[in-house]
């Protein structure tokens, strides 16, 4: 790690004149505000917080920060979940929410151009406004394109579409020197030389800043349906999930809910759902391009559930059914945050391992006397697990207990051929699991690849490996 040095009072007057006097600030609600991100970390303040308008600011922002040796940690919403734009070096915080337009929709190419700071909510709104689709749908609604794409987010249509790198196509970034780069483009094939956008993508913000992005979009499926279903036990639900995707059904979403899970988002959100009385329930949605297909779907999903062991299967048929599940579904971290201390595992698995993830992991919480909750993605193997702390459980006790549990967990998932994080990236919070994961060859590589990119090491120093 370099010795960075402090931002002075002439540092600070250069980056007035970069970004404008109004968008460089040490006002203690911008610190705080820039210090954290949804994790439960505790707060790192940057010195000050820069938020820039345009690509060409950014680039001497960045040159700057490069010549000086000041720390930069690009932000996009902070919605993270692992602590990866957290300025734990201090410097400057990059604020990229103020670069939020969405530049164009071409619909005779079907891809978009958007700034970083555009949140996937309004990529959303708008391409659908049009009958396109952006199908990544990473749970958090106010996350930004730009924090999507450099943690390779997820989300609840995966299963089905895959995850934010798959949609893609170009990029504009700007690197430590202060050059721009413009990666891919509108086309769509393209097997050009080293494949510089997937170093990007899932980068977390330590190699580049991205500017700008060219999105990937599809014409929208028109019928949407989704079954709520409740199950008498956790492993028939998960089993369940085997089934659906060994009868070669995919839904776009398969989401796993246990009872527990149902009655927080009843309480969080107001709303009663189907039903609250069983103890595990899965999500089924989906969709298609005609009644009839989509029909079919949901029968045949529908019958998989009842043969698997559920009690119904409950068909929300309307948009505003469907929204109250999903709302629901997507409360279930903000609700438990609100109720309990914890910390969660992103870990995903081959999706046919499920069931044995799910029946092992309950040794983990008795051994580490932690409660474990699994919630969420079950149709892509990425199953949530909030590690949640007992309430006589000491305060000083708890930091020790909640990593060894989280250790174990993901040892559990690299031991069934998975990985450590499957969405949310390892930011700062679990940076040291890389290398245990990927072993010293694949570490040796990284390191080269940061080092070409950032050889100075200003950019998000301390994460995802460092
Ligand atoms: C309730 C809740 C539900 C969530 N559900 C999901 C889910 O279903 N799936 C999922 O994948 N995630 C989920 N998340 C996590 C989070 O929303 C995603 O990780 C999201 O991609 C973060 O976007 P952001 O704009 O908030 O990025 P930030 O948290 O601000 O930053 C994340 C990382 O991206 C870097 N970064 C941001 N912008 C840029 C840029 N322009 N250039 C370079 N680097 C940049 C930062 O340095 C940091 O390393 C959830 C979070 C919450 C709180």
């Amino acid at each position: 790690m370099p010795e960075f040095n402090k931002v002075t009072s002439e540092i600070r007057a250069k980056l007035e004149n970069i970004v404008g006097k109004v968008n460089v600030s040490d006002h203690k609600d911008d610190l705080d505000k820039h210090a954290i991100d949804e994790s439960p970390l505790k707060p790192h303040p940057p010195t000050l917080v820069v938020s820039p308008s345009s690509t060409e600011q950014i680039q001497g922002v960045l040159k700057l920060a490069n010549d000086e040796l000041i720390p930069v940690t690009p932000q996009g919403s902070r919605t993270g979940l692992s602590g990866a734009s957290h300025p734990v070096h201090s410097g400057i915080a990059l604020n990229l929410e103020g670069m939020n337009k969405i530049i164009e929709i071409d619909e005779d190419n079907l891809m978009a151009i958007v700034e970083p700071g555009v949140l996937i909510s309004e990529v959303h709104e708008a391409t659908e406004a049009l009958g396109l689709y952006y199908p990544p749908d990473p749970g958090q609604e106010s996350g930004s394109i730009g924090g999507n794409i450099s943690t390779n987010a997820g989300g609840m249509r995966a299963m089905k579409y895959g995850v934010t790198r798959d949609f893609v196509n170009g990029l504009e970034v700007v690197l430590t020197s202060g050059e721009v780069i413009q990666i891919g483009g509108k086309f769509v094939k393209d097997s050009t030389g080293y494949s510089l956008i997937d170093l990007i993508i899932g980068s977390e913000g330590t190699l580049g800043v991205v500017t700008k992005a060219i999105l990937r979009l599809i014409p929208k499926p028109k019928f949407t349906s989704l079954i709520y279903a409740p199950f008498t036990s956790t492993i028939d639900a998960v089993k369940a999930v085997r089934e659906i995707i060994h009868k070669k059904i995919v839904p776009f979403g398969l989401e796993y809910m246990p009872q527990q899970a149902v009655l927080m988002a009843e309480k969080h959100t107001g709303k009663k759902l189907p039903d609250n009385s069983h103890p595990a329930y899965l999500l089924v949605a989906v969709e298609a391009n005609s009644k009839e297909e989509l029909d079919r779907e949901l029968e045949t999903a529908g019958e998989i559930c009842l043969e698997m062991g559920a009690v119904d299967a409950y068909i929300a048929d309307n948009a505003q059914r469907q929204n109250q599940i999903w709302e629901a579904r997507k409360c279930l971290f903000d609700a438990y945050m609100a109720a309990y201390t914890l910390e969660e595992a992103d870990i995903c698995i081959p999706r046919s391992m499920i069931p044995d993830y799910v029946e092992r992991a309950d040794a983990v919480a008795e051994k580490h006397g932690v409660l474990l909750v699994p919630v969420g993605h079950a149709g892509d193997g990425n199953l949530h697990y909030f590690i949640i702390k007992k309430d006589e459980t000491p305060e000083e006790e708890w930091d020790e207990l909640m990593e060894a549990a989280l250790s174990d967990l993901i040892d559990l998932s690299l031991e069934m051929g998975g990985t450590s994080s499957g969405e949310h990236g390892l930011g700062y919070t679990k940076k040291h699991y890389l290398e245990r994961e990927v072993g010293p060859a694949q570490m040796e590589l990284m390191k080269g690849i940061k080092a070409t990119f950032d050889p100075k090491g200003i950019l998000n120093p301390n994460k995802v490996w460092a």
